[in-house]
């Protein structure tokens, strides 16, 4: 589950980090009164987001103005006047994908004088299954652009969880960014501080690009934040479940975990409802290896209900992609007949706009093919996986 910068700020501000002050607007209206809490001269001015790089990011709206997404102000008009701008228009940075996001949150913080831009993040290193500290002198810019360029400007070590996060990983970060004098003892205490929440939070990445040092006092602060959290450790942390913004995630993939279906879109024409995240890949798989591509990753689950099919079959189809649909299920635990008396019934609900091929297998196979036989909708029955996969490709492509 990702957050918003503001959000993220203000959590890692509980831990102690040095963040700017700052105030969240959902409408242009209050953008000014906002920026007058700040003390200035300077304020910023930063689209709310789920994705980076929104500072070379373009607007797709002409009225958004021809800057990016975090803006510099140098008075209080100006500030709300960016946020007028940015606000309910459709920012698209590298991380949004071209369709671009819409800007229904602005952050706007009191600005910092800027010495240097640094790079550092924590995150779970899958090799050694750590928390893994990276940092870079390359802050403010692509750190995978530093990767594939410039790889020995990284450095990247993990905790042994055995002894948690000790002074020296601190000192080891802070030579590596170049820090000196009171700014080693300062980045001691904030990498401790970054990982006691990374850890405490079951937090996946935090991301700071970048995190600076101030021009004249040279202290450190954190500039921009970027925290992503286990999705599965959620039930434990209702303070931030609820930070959750529903309008950042895909409505199809929201709708399906809301009925507790497991579901990811792609970009294919052939829609996917399978039960089992394993059949669900080779299904994904054989679709590819007869000439189509797969709509989504669908998996129903093991008990999947009348309601649950029905619930799957309506955001498989409310997605435009969709040229034609394969039903594969095994019937283990749960029966054929109830599982093709459930397709039948969200086709009736739902409607079927598109060729349907069925397979299924397993107990009560005949009966359940007899239902969907008897049903009278235009069902295509097949015999097995290959059978079912060539029908599908076969009706959509011809
Ligand atoms: P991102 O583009 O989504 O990663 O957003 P950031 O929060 O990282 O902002 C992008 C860039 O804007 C930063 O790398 C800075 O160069 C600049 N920026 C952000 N905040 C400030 C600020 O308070 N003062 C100044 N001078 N520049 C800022
Ligand atoms: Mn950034």
């Amino acid at each position: 589950m990702n957050i918003h910068e503001y959000q993220a700020k203000a959590l890692l501000r509980t831990y102690g980090a040095p963040v700017s002050d700052g105030r969240a607007v959902l409408n242009a209206a209050d953008a000014k009164a906002a920026a007058g809490e700040l003390d200035g001269p300077l304020w910023v001015v930063k689209a709310q987001i789920h994705a980076g790089g929104r500072g070379k990011g373009k607007f797709v709206e002409a009225e958004a103005g021809e800057k990016g997404g975090v803006r510099l102000a140098f008075s209080v008009e100006e500030a709300a006047q960016h946020a007028k701008q940015m606000l309910g228009q459709t920012l698209v940075t590298h991380q949004t994908g071209p369709a671009g996001k819409q800007v229904n949150r602005i952050y706007i913080e009191d600005g910092s004088d800027i010495e240097t831009e640094l790079y550092l993040a924590l995150l779970v290193d899958r090799q050694t299954s750590r928390v893994s500290f990276v940092c870079s002198t390359e802050g403010g810019m692509d750190i995978e652009e530093v990767a594939a360029n410039t790889p020995e400007k990284i450095l990247s070590f993990s905790v042994d969880p055995a002894c948690g996060y000790q002074a020296f990983h601190g000192r080891r970060v802070a030579f590596a960014l170049g820090l000196k004098g009171a700014q080693v003892k300062q980045c001691v205490q904030l990498m401790g501080n970054l990982y006691r929440a990374f850890v405490e939070k079951d937090m996946e990445m935090l991301e700071i690009n970048p995190l600076i040092v101030l021009e004249k006092t040279l202290d450190l602060k954190v500039l921009d934040a970027k925290v992503s959290f286990d999705g599965n450790a959620m039930y434990r942390h209702a303070d931030i479940a609820e930070l959750r913004d529903e309008t950042e995630e895909d409505p199809k993939e929201l709708a399906a975990s809301k009925h507790d279906l497991n579901y990811i879109a792609l970009d294919g024409e052939i829609g996917c409802m399978v039960n089992g995240a394993g059949l669900a890949m080779a299904t994904m798989d054989i679709i590819k290896l007869y000439g189509a591509e797969p709509a989504n990753f669908l998996d129903v689950g093991g008990g999947a209900t009348k309601e649950k099919v029905t619930e799957a079959f309506k955001i498989i189809t409310s997605d435009p992609n969709v040229k034609g649909i394969l039903v594969n299920i095994f019937g283990g635990i749960m029966r054929c007949d109830v599982i093709a008396e459930g397709v039948i019934a969200a086709v009736k609900e739902v409607g079927l706009q598109v060729p349907l091929v069925v397979r299924l297998e397993g107990t009560n196979v005949e009966l359940g093919k007899d239902i969907i036989k008897n049903s009278g909708l235009n069902v295509i029955a097949a015999d097995d996986l290959k059978d079912g996969a060539q029908k599908i490709v076969k009706a959509v492509k011809g």
